[in-house]
C-alpha cells in the first residue's frame, strides 16, 4: 500500500462531496498551504483563486490565526457550550457587534453555512409561531443557495441533485432577482405571494449569488423588496455566509442596503480557513420573541461542538486581521488590480457579462458551448495546468482569491484567463 500516492489510497475508502465517483475517481492530494499558494504531492504549486471556497482571506496559514489558535489549544480545547462559557465566545461576539450591521444583538453559534441558514430559517418560522401567528411559508429567489442540510435545500432553487427529497421539504414560494427591467413584475408577484401564503421569512443572498455562478443583481431592487418585505412582517434572513467578511469591498453586502436585515446567517470566511465554524445573528425584536417563562418558546437547537474555543479563536484573529489597515489596503489594492484587468479584457468579443463586487470579479465566456461538449471541465484543467486554482460555474469564470494575494499570483491568474480567451473560442 506504501507505495501507492495518496490520490490513489484516496479512492480505497473516500467519498468525495458533490462527486460522482464513477465519472471523476481520481482527486489531486494537496500536502501543504502557505499564502495564497497550494502545493500538490508532486510539488507543483497553484495559485488558490477561489481562497478554497472564499473561506481564507487571509491567506492559508496565517501566522496570526495560527499562532493564536495554538495558545488556545494550551489553555481551553473544547467545553459544553450550554450552561458555560468561556472568553473566545464573549470576546468574538463583541468583536463582531462591532462590525455588523447596528440592528444586529445576539448571536447563535453553529457548525457550517448550511446550519446557520437552518437556524436562521427556523429563527423565522419559530418567531412567528411564538407570536401566534400562523406563518410556515418561507420566501427565497429563485437559484439561491442556501446550503446542503433539508431546511437550507428547501429555500435553495430547486436542483436536479435535489430530485430524492423534494417531497420532504418545507413550503416555499419564489420570486426572480431584480434585473433592469424586471423590478415591477417582481413586485407585482411578491404582493399576490404575500396576499396567497402566511410567509414567515425572506431569505436571500444579498447583492450576489455565490453559486448560481457569481449572479450579481440590483440593490436598488432589492431595497424596493425588503421594504415590502418590512412592511408584511416578513423577517428578512440575509445569507451573508459568501458575501460576508469584507469580499464585497465592505464587511457585510447588507452593509450596501438601507433596510438591515432581521437575521444575519455567516460562516466560510468566519473563522479565516482554519476551522470550520458558523453564527447566526439576529436583532433583540426577534430574541425577544423567545424570551419567556415558557421554556417551550426558547431555540431548543443545539450542536455539540457549538462556540468551540479554538474555532471562535480563530473568528477572533479574522477578525482582527480584516479590521486592519493592511487588509482593508490589500482589499482596495485587490479591488484597483482587477478592475484594471476587467478593462483590459472587457472588449474580447468571449467576455460577457462582465461583474465586479469588492474583491469578487466574474465573467462568461461566451463560446458556443457544443463546441466544447465539457467546456467547464476543459476550463478547469486549462487554469490548473497553469497552476491557476479557478472553479469556473459552467462557462463563468470568477476569481475570489485572498486579500492578501501578491500582485504576481494576480497577474498569474489574469494571464492565464487571457490565455484561455484565446484557446477556447
Ligand atoms: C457555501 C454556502 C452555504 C453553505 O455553507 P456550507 O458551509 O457549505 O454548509 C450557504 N449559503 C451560501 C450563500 C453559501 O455560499
Amino acid at each position: 500500500m506504501q507505495n501507492k500516492n495518496l490520490s490513489q489510497r484516496d479512492q480505497e475508502h473516500l467519498w468525495h462531496p458533490l462527486t460522482q465517483h464513477k465519472l471523476s475517481p481520481e482527486m489531486l492530494a494537496i500536502v501543504r498551504a502557505k499564502g495564497s499558494i497550494l502545493y500538490d504531492e508532486n510539488g507543483k504549486e497553484y495559485v488558490d483563486g477561489i481562497a478554497s471556497w472564499y473561506t481564507c482571506m487571509y491567506g492559508h496559514c496565517n501566522d496570526h490565526i495560527t499562532q493564536r489558535v495554538a495558545a488556545q489549544m494550551q489553555q481551553l480545547d473544547q467545553v459544553v457550550f450550554s450552561g458555560f462559557t468561556h472568553a473566545p465566545a464573549v470576546e468574538l461576539s463583541e468583536a463582531l457587534m462591532k462590525i455588523l450591521p447596528e440592528n444586529q444583538q445576539k448571536l447563535f453559534f453553529s457548525d457550517n453555512g448550511s446550519t446557520a441558514t437552518e437556524i436562521g430559517i427556523k429563527m423565522a418560522l419559530q418567531y412567528h409561531h411564538n407570536l401566534g401567528n400562523d406563518r410556515k411559508v418561507m420566501l427565497a429567489f429563485e437559484e439561491g443557495f442556501h446550503g446542503d442540510t433539508f431546511g437550507a435545500m428547501s429555500v435553495s432553487g430547486l436542483s436536479v441533485y435535489n430530485g430524492a427529497f423534494e417531497d420532504h421539504f418545507i413550503e416555499v414560494v419564489r420570486i426572480p432577482v431584480p434585473k433592469r427591467g424586471n423590478l415591477e413584475e417582481i413586485l407585482k408577484q411578491l404582493k399576490k405571494l404575500i396576499s396567497e401564503f402566511n410567509i414567515a421569512g425572506f431569505i436571500y443572498e444579498p447583492l450576489v449569488q455565490g453559486a448560481a455562478a457569481m449572479k450579481m443583481y440590483d440593490p436598488a431592487g432589492l431595497e424596493e423588496i425588503l421594504k415590502i418585505c418590512r412592511e408584511n412582517a416578513i423577517l428578512l434572513v440575509a445569507d451573508e455566509v459568501m458575501t460576508g467578511f469584507g469580499k464585497t469591498g465592505k464587511y457585510f453586502a447588507s452593509d450596501y442596503m438601507q433596510i438591515k436585515p432581521d437575521i444575519i446567517c455567516m460562516s466560510k470566511a468566519l473563522t479565516a480557513g482554519l476551522l470550520p465554524m458558523a453564527v447566526t445573528s439576529c436583532t433583540q425584536q426577534v430574541y425577544d420573541a423567545f424570551y419567556s417563562d415558557d421554556i417551550a418558546k426558547g431555540l431548543f437547537h443545539g450542536h455539540t461542538y457549538t462556540a468551540n474555543p479554538l474555532a471562535c479563536t480563530a473568528a477572533l484573529a479574522g477578525i482582527e486581521l480584516l479590521t486592519s489597515e493592511e487588509i482593508q489596503k490589500d482589499i482596495q489594492r485587490v479591488m484597483q488590480s482587477h478592475k484594471e484587468f476587467g478593462e483590459r479584457i472587457k472588449a474580447h468579443p468571449k467576455v460577457a457579462n462582465m461583474r465586479q463586487l469588492g474583491v469578487i470579479f466574474a465573467f462568461d465566456l461566451d463560446v458556443k458551448m457544443e463546441r466544447y461538449g465539457n467546456l467547464r471541465n476543459q476550463l478547469f484543467k486549462h487554469f490548473m495546468d497553469d497552476g491557476v486554482f479557478l472553479r469556473p460555474l459552467g462557462n463563468t469564470i470568477y476569481i475570489s482569491a485572498p486579500f492578501t494575494i501578491l500582485d504576481d499570483e494576480l497577474q498569474k491568474i489574469y494571464k492565464s484567463i487571457e490565455s484561455a480567451l484565446g484557446n477556447f473560442g
